[in-house]
């Protein structure tokens, strides 16, 4: 006979670990507390927050953003790098709608070794001053530190509880086999 009060437990259970993970990926994406806006060094003018902030790209010196403001203006033309780190890349620069400052660019079609840049928005941290909204400090970004550990801690927390997931459900699996085929055989 199946055990239906085992098997619902271990559903629920998985339900639990299945909303867990979710809150998790939303609590590790989302820090409203730690944010800051990104505005122009310039002009002041808001380009975006750090809430869209993946990464940076320390040999370009940039912040690695996946959205902008609309005042970070993409111009039309389609330039070609022909030498630095982005060399044989295709690009498109950004400037600021505010004081027309160069902003930064969005790569194209780059190297191999830049591909994961494509179509990101890269933002010159020597242009951008950071608003902490915690304290209410205005910071310079070429004194912070954008790098992605904290995207890294969380995808190996994340990988744990799926790897948890996947034997619970093998674990089931086995299981129901046994009910429905090892008792009929
Ligand atoms: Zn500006």
């Amino acid at each position: 006979m199946l055990n239906t009060t085992e098997e619902s437990a271990s559903c629920s259970t998985l339900e639990t670990s299945l909303v867990n993970l979710t809150k998790g990926v939303h609590l590790a994406r989302v820090d409203y507390q730690n944010a800051m806006v990104l505005h122009c060094g310039m002009c002041n003018t808001t380009w975006g927050d750090t809430l869209e902030v993946c990464g940076e790209e320390k040999q370009l010196n940039s912040i690695i953003c996946l959205r902008v403001t609309k005042d970070v203006v993409v111009k039309d033309e389609l330039e070609f790098k022909l030498e630095g780190r982005m060399a044989g890349s295709t690009y498109k620069a950004l400037h600021c709608a505010g004081c027309q400052c160069f902003v930064g660019v969005v790569p194209y079609s780059t190297p191999k070794h830049l591909s994961a840049l494509r179509n990101l928005f890269l933002l010159q941290k020597e242009n951008i001053n950071c608003y902490n909204l915690r304290n209410g400090t205005m910071e310079k970004a070429s004194s912070l530190h954008f790098d992605q550990s904290t995207v890294h801690k969380s995808i190996k927390e994340l990988k744990q509880e799926i790897d948890l997931l996947a034997e619970t459900l093998t674990a089931m699996e086995k299981r129901l086999k046994g009910v429905y085929f090892g008792k009929e055989g």
